[in-house]
């Protein structure tokens, strides 16, 4: 099995997709089996719908935050986290919003869907909120409901977020891609830009996907399976 020395690299960035986490057992939002299987998104996770009825939309999401308290990370998760402690600069860019990799212990993250643990008062900004059950629905200062912190259908992606995520990609020479199929934007043009920026790419996915072929490198593996043993520094 092919192994990658990390003290070979000044920074690594992992990009995880919804694989990575159904690898814990957290239900996928798209596809078959997929939780927009289940609900119509129009009613639980766009704007509209929480304008119409902002209780509904929370009390859905409660939902969802039971369901990932109830998955754990898995040694995937925590091969980051354990590179992420050794290593000069390790970035983790999440198209997921559960929170897996803060919970093995990564610190260096950039969500790019938001995160099921936080919501936002249009007035007051953003608050972590933590738990199973939200403390509020609604802001302790100006009684606005809080919507969480999640990019819904129909949304824009943060601005910010996805500039950051464009600057780590072109400043890193390891890009690990992980449980992405690679088809949504603009997450599907990231391992192009790590690679048009120098950066050895690699893929883990049990499955090929469309943009295997781009990869320096290609495992199809779970990442629970692959990350533990992908790291090994020179004896
Ligand atoms: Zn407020």
């Amino acid at each position: 099995m092919q192994t990658i020395n990390p003290d070979e690299y000044r920074h690594i960035v992992f990009f995880t997709g919804a694989g990575m986490s159904a690898e814990s057992g957290v239900p996928t939002y798209r596809g078959r089996g997929g939780i927009w299987n289940e609900y119509r998104w129009e009613e639980y996770a766009c704007q509209d719908a929480f304008d119409r009825d902002s209780r509904k939309v929370l009390e859905f999401h409660e939902l969802r935050r039971k369901t990932v308290l109830e998955c754990q990370p898995h040694a995937g998760h925590f091969a980051i986290a354990e590179l992420e402690k050794t290593h000069p600069k390790v970035t983790v860019v999440t198209q997921n919003i559960d929170g897996m990799h803060q919970r093995a212990g990564s610190k260096n993250i950039t969500e790019l869907h938001g995160s099921l643990w936080r919501l936002r008062c249009p007035m007051h900004g953003i608050t972590e909120d933590i738990g199973e059950k939200y403390k509020s629905y609604k802001c302790e200062h100006c009684d606005n409901w809080l919507r969480p912190d999640i990019i819904w259908f129909g949304d824009m992606l943060d601005e910010f977020v996805i500039n950051q995520a464009v600057f780590v990609l072109r400043e890193c020479d390891l890009f690990v891609s992980i449980g992405t199929s690679g088809v949504v934007y603009p997450a599907a043009g990231f391992p192009r830009i790590a690679k048009e920026y120098g950066a050895k790419c690699i893929e883990i996915n049990p499955e090929q996907t469309k943009i295997s072929f781009m990869y320096d490198i290609s495992i199809q593996s779970t990442a629970g399976d692959a990350l533990p043993h992908l790291f090994q520094k020179a004896e």
